[in-house]
């Protein structure tokens, strides 16, 4: 469900063309829909609400401080990777405890700065790491507040870049291990255990993977209880899928229906890390044909947006639909590559696409980019980042400026070496 739709074959977001935001923002663009995020939360923190739960929207799907406002007005908390996604989400105006923290490489400077704001919940990715939480939080006079990131090695039938919760991943500690590190924790002075978390990956479209990791999960914390180790808060993750092309994830309430089948009255509050399925398909990248060209085996379009913007065909060989901002009945379709102007072979939005014949200065949209989409934008070839717009019914506003050349080479020195 999404409010990117056409009115007499002009696209729109929500009531506003989105040729009025390409003309008065410039393209490439990205433009996000203020009602398909706000109903996406609803619907995904809506299914549990017969259970104590918290949303924990995982910051690195999207990470502008506009959203993040957006969500914590709705409730959210968040879930961060870094210092940084950290200081965004205060920023944002979210509560230091509503959020909670992963991530497998925390330095010393980013847990001192998340135990000084008394973030909710740490989850501990090795016992390296957990001896440095103690360390650092007995430095601060505070204690951490602990989950150990379990990998309870399920396989999530995804693509091998976004599964983190098999045995082979870097992610968290194995099931099996867990109870010692547990039972290390609990002599530990300056940690206090109150959770269980897991991840076991991104863009899932099945749930038995997420019922397996979640039995897992149960088994240990009977075993934990058993050693007087009480758990109060189980974080599941994220992970659940959209669809792009044709897949067909489960609702948010099939998959509440599953989680909440398992555990009956359990006195838990649960977590949930959902990134994707709250903002994939509220965002598209509006961008502009640039030339089109013909060779020998391909029909390229050329566009102004490349994988320095989206690099998710790039990177997993994603698929996003590509469509017309403006269709016309009487235009033929053909198969296309679209690309970009990076000077790299990889640098394609789509391969063997078809699409309505373009022209120079036609508008296309790329959909479902609002999940890694702007967040995974570098400067590659020295292009600026693209502008961030949200609409709200026939109202859009800039979220993000477009960057200038000077925002390239702001912090950059010439050495006067002599
Ligand atoms: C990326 C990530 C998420 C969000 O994943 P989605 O597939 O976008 O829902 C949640 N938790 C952790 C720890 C992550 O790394």
């Amino acid at each position: 469900m999404h409010h990117f739709h056409y009115v007499n074959g002009e696209l729109y977001c929500e009531d506003v063309p989105l040729k009025t935001i390409a003309r008065e923002v410039g393209t490439p663009c990205y433009v996000y829909s203020h009602a398909t995020i706000t109903h996406h939360f609803r619907v995904f923190d809506g299914a549990f609400n017969s259970f104590d739960h918290l949303t924990c929207f995982a910051v690195k799907a999207s990470s502008n401080i506009g959203i993040l406002h957006i969500l914590g007005q709705l409730g959210s908390g968040m879930d961060i990777v870094s210092g940084g996604e950290l200081y965004r989400a205060l920023k944002a105006g979210i509560p230091a405890n509503r959020i909670v923290y992963s991530g497998v490489g925390k330095t010393e400077e980013e847990i001192d700065f998340a135990l000084k704001e008394g973030i909710l919940m740490f989850n501990i990715e090795s016992s390296e790491e957990l001896k440095v939480i103690n360390e650092r939080a007995g430095k601060l006079k505070v204690k951490a507040p602990i989950a150990i990131r379990v990998n309870p090695d399920v396989d999530p039938q995804t693509h091998p870049y976004i599964s983190t919760g098999l045995k082979k991943n870097k992610f968290g500690i194995d099931v099996e291990s867990a109870v010692d590190e547990y039972r290390k924790a609990a002599s530990l002075e300056n940690v206090e255990i109150i959770g269980v978390d897991c991840h076991i990956g991104s863009q899932l479209t099945e749930l038995l993977p997420f019922v397996d990791a979640l039995r897992r999960l149960k088994a240990l914390i009977n075993r934990l209880e058993e050693e007087g180790i009480h758990i109060r808060y189980l974080d599941l993750g994220g992970g659940l899928g959209i669809t792009y092309e044709d897949e067909q994830p489960p609702h948010p309430s099939e998959y509440a229906e599953a989680i909440l089948k398992e555990l009956k009255d359990a006195p838990y509050r649960l977590i949930f890390e959902p990134g994707r399925v709250i903002v994939g398909n509220a965002g598209i990248l509006l961008t502009k044909v640039l030339y089109t060209k013909q060779t020998p085996s391909k029909n390229f379009i050329i566009v102004d947006a490349a994988m320095n913007d989206l690099i998710r065909p790039s990177l997993y060989g994603s698929y996003h639909r590509i469509v017309p901002v403006n269709k016309f009945e009487d235009r033929s379709e053909e198969k296309f590559d679209i690309v970009g102007p990076i000077c790299e072979s990889g640098d394609f939005l789509a391969r063997d696409r078809v699409l309505q014949k373009s022209f120079r200065g036609e508008l296309l949209a790329v959909m479902s980019a609002g999940a890694y989409g702007f967040t995974m934008a570098s400067n590659y070839n020295s292009r600026p980042r693209s502008a961030e717009v949200i609409v709200k019914d026939n109202s859009f506003q800039i979220i993000r400026e477009r960057e200038s050349w000077d925002d390239l080479i702001r912090l950059e020195r010439i050495p006067n070496f002599s």
